[in-house]
């Protein structure tokens, strides 16, 4: 179809002037034009190769249609050669430039700057994406796990463009190692209501009678889970809604969908979740929750109007598996810390408060601590503000404003039914903080959470909310501060020197530590460098000389040298010892902890 326009408009253009033969005359093609055509058909086979993987790694919604647009560009560049002649081929190269500048414009938008084609150091990034690909297929060095033979490139290029949505791709393959199960997207997927009844059950293949949008909403959220986000974001923009997720803290840009699509699925989800879907000019909030597999997750769901429409925000808590399951040893203590702590949590009375800023895995450490107690032979109960975990055997009790049931008023009420542990969801006001204290002293074990920066700010910031100091004194047992930071990825994790400064703050000798590791990013990890977060730790145990410092106007520097004199580590220092240990890198330890 290259060659007709000019036909039609009576224009040759210069080349066809040369005698190239053309494909039809195929036996007189002579040994070069056989080789310029097979170089053509392996460059078209890279290009097409390339573009699925890269749908692939970036999970692009619209995938198949990428991967048809190039195969039908391609495919119409070799029988334009083959009708009409050679010379077809730049109208068809320039067709085929045009779209690879389209789609390299929109991965751009979802990669890391660093690694961007267009723009300052494009052509580095290209020429190493070209490397990249030569070495996965002729040397198969790299990934080690698809090791497909040029015979294999072949064979796939007729089943390219039959592939279907639904089949798992190669980038399923990766996960995070914490929740493998999460990586089956090809399990029954199930909408449950807030109660408990399913609502709608999605098989694997089958094509039950749903709505596209309850399917987009399902491909989403399947797609969420199984990057290990916490959080789906839709935000209303003037012609599109932009979708994020947050994974390992960090928000990602997932693909941006059209304003009607995303209002479908807006309105799927609001009514699996309770909601009015009518309203769409005040803030509401709903709950639902999904089996995925054999994965649970309970979701939470926002909306909020904005000026370009609704946002709506969702929230998505596992509550089988991970962390519950394995307590203590999942939260990347250090086994110096696992083991008096583990000793604190079981004594028969006290208190322990995990502290940190928003969003730094507080609520789920005092879960894993809580979850190493034994639940039958402990009568435990939890007010939350709301409930996050279900656990078993566990009395759970959320904190409802609206009837004016405060953390303070349930607290008194618990505690005349004879608790033997108890799990305060967050210490905000003094009269929570007084209650939780003189459980702590009258034989209960207090777990609770508080917004402080690290354990010794915990206790002044107690002081600072009124709370008596002889009070604080003798409840408090110990407190741990934390810090989230990412992982780095260990397929692309890279050497490097450690800095001067580490090596004088741990005096470490030449030759002990040679090397440390720092990000880098690939494929598996979304290009960023990190998969998965870990803790980073300071646990403060109260001891004589620190309760003797805690008085009406502490010294923080003193209740600081008391703690490193009894032998806290802060957090930096532990961060530091991680990097150390090669699971993350200076630079993400620095971005947490200053
Ligand atoms: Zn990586």
């Amino acid at each position: 179809m290259f060659a007709i326009v000019p036909y039609v408009q009576g224009w040759v253009p210069p080349v066809a002037a040369i005698d190239i033969p053309s494909f039809a005359q195929f036996p007189w093609l002579g040994l070069v034009g056989w080789l310029v055509l097979l170089v053509l058909v392996l460059v078209l086979v890279g290009v097409i190769h390339w573009v699925r993987d890269t749908v692939d790694a970036l999970e692009m919604v619209d995938e198949d249609w990428w991967v048809l647009v190039f195969g039908g560009t391609c495919g119409a560049l070799l029988a334009g050669a083959m009708a009409v002649g050679w010379w077809a081929l730049p109208g068809a190269a320039a067709l085929l430039s045009a779209e690879l500048f389209l789609f390299a414009r929109r991965r751009d938008r979802l990669v890391p700057e660093t690694k961007r084609f267009l723009g300052p150091g494009g052509m580095k990034n290209i020429a190493a994406e070209c490397r990249t690909q030569w070495a996965r297929a002729f040397v198969g060095s790299q990934p080690p796990a698809a090791p497909e033979s040029l015979k294999d490139r072949f064979r796939n290029l007729g089943t390219l463009l039959r592939r279907s949505a639904t089949k798992p791709s190669k980038s399923d393959t990766r996960s995070k190692p914490a929740t493998p199960k999460a990586a089956e997207p090809d399990g029954t997927f199930t909408f449950l209501k807030k109660d408990g009844t399913p609502a709608i059950v999605i098989q694997p293949g089958g094509q039950a009678r749903v709505s596209d949008n309850v399917r987009s909403a399902h491909l989403m959220l399947a797609n969420a889970m199984r990057r290990g986000a916490t959080d789906l974001h839709f935000d209303p923009h003037d012609k599109q809604y932009a979708v994020r997720l947050r994974v390992d803290g960090v928000l990602i840009d997932a693909d941006p969908v059209p304003q009607e699509v995303a209002r479908g699925v807006i309105s799927a989800i609001k009514v699996i979740s309770d909601m009015n879907i009518a309203e769409r000019r005040r803030p509401q909030d709903g709950t639902f929750a999904v089996l995925n597999g054999d994965d649970k997750y309970d979701i939470r769901v926002a909306s909020t109007p904005t000026s370009y429409g609704e946002k709506l925000v969702l929230r998505l808590l596992q509550t089988s598996g991970g962390i519950l399951s394995s307590g203590l040893d999942a939260i990347g203590l250090r086994r110096k810390l696992l083991e008096p702590l583990r000793e604190i949590i079981h004594r028969p009375y006290g208190m322990f408060l995990v502290a940190g800023p928003t969003g730094s895995g507080k609520t789920t450490t005092v879960y894993a601590a809580l979850s190493e107690i034994d639940a039958k032979q402990h009568n435990i109960t939890t007010i939350e503000d709301p409930v996050e975990y279900r656990l078993e055997n566990i009395t759970q009790i959320a904190v409802n404003k609206q009837a004016d049931v405060s953390f303070a008023s349930i607290l008194r009420s618990v505690l005349r039914q004879d608790p033997d542990v108890l799990l305060i969801g967050e210490i905000r006001d003094r009269e929570t903080a007084e209650i939780a204290c003189q459980a702590a002293l009258t034989g209960h074990f207090v777990f609770s959470t508080l917004h402080a920066n690290d354990s010794v700010a915990t206790i002044t910031r107690l002081l600072d909310l009124g709370l008596d100091a002889t009070l604080l004194q003798s409840a408090i047992t110990a407190v741990l501060g934390q810090r989230l930071a990412r992982r780095l990825c260990l397929e692309c994790r890279e050497p490097c020197p450690p800095p001067p400064g580490l090596i004088k703050k741990f005096n470490l000798k030449p030759g002990v530590v040679d090397h440390i590791y720092k990000e880098k990013g690939c494929d598996a990890c979304g290009g960023t460098g990190f998969r998965g977060r870990l803790g980073i730790h300071e646990l403060l145990t109260v001891n004589d000389d620190i309760r003797g410092l805690m008085t009406e106007q502490p010294s923080i520097n003193d209740l600081k040298a008391a703690a490193v004199k009894n032998g806290t580590h802060t957090l930096q220092i532990d961060g530091l010892m991680k990097v150390i240990e090669g699971v993350t890198s200076v630079s993400e330890v620095l971005r947490v902890t200053t």
